[in-house]
């Protein structure tokens, strides 16, 4: 490992999504010129970020411990009775729910899948969380769950791991009655959930099949 800070924080930069080396470098000459409580306030934010959030063990999005109320582990959209628990809404990230979110059309229940499937990979479920969501089905069928909306992005590998859900969560669904609806193509190709404006993704919801 460098002593060299720049070069070391240029490294930890660069395992952000995006981010490749010159724009690492960057972000760390731009921190060089802030001032001191700046970087104070990075620091503390960054050391208390796993002490301040945490993951809901029903959806699993991330969400401040000050959100929640009356100390329930989970977070206050799957402690909130006025949504439907007939629908569940998968989607592949935090940020793609809080987009979903903000649109205001949908009124159900989330499941955050944690990543989308590489179209060449073996070990396909290992990087979802598919046994999380399986395991959560069973809840959710029992508070009457009727309708599996998955809401990935519009690209290939959102395409390939909608087809993979399908196809893992068919006999459950079939058994149960429940409904396993894929957002409608408003969103055009390769259009990220978390890009997409408001009408667009009422649309897409509008327009699911
Ligand atoms: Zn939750």
């Amino acid at each position: 490992m460098d002593s060299n800070p720049i070069v070391k924080l240029t490294e930890l930069f660069r395992h952000f999504p995006g981010l490749g080396p010159r724009q690492a470098r960057r972000f760390v000459y731009h921190l060089l010129a802030q001032d001191k409580s700046f970087q104070d306030q990075l620091v503390y934010n960054i050391s208390n970020l796993k002490k301040m959030v945490l993951q809901c063990p029903d959806c699993y999005r991330f969400f401040a411990v000050s959100e929640n109320h009356q100390n329930d582990i989970r977070c206050k959209i799957c402690t909130d009775k006025t949504r439907d628990a007939k629908q569940l809404m998968i989607v592949e990230k935090d940020v793609d729910m809080e987009a979903i979110q903000r649109a205001g059309s949908y009124s159900g229940h989330y499941f955050v899948l944690g990543g989308n499937l590489p179209l060449i990979e073996k070990k396909n479920s290992a990087v979802i969380r598919l046994a999380e969501l399986k395991n959560i089905l069973q809840s959710k069928i029992k508070n009457g769950l009727k309708e599996i909306i998955i809401a990935l992005s519009a690209s290939t590998e959102g395409d390939h791991t909608a087809d993979y859900l399908r196809h893992e969560l068919i006999s459950m669904a079939d058994t149960n009655n429940i409904k396993i609806t894929i957002l409608g193509r408003g969103l055009s190709t390769g259009s990220e959930i978390e890009y997409a404006d408001t009408e667009t993704i009422r649309n897409a919801l509008l327009n699911r099949h």
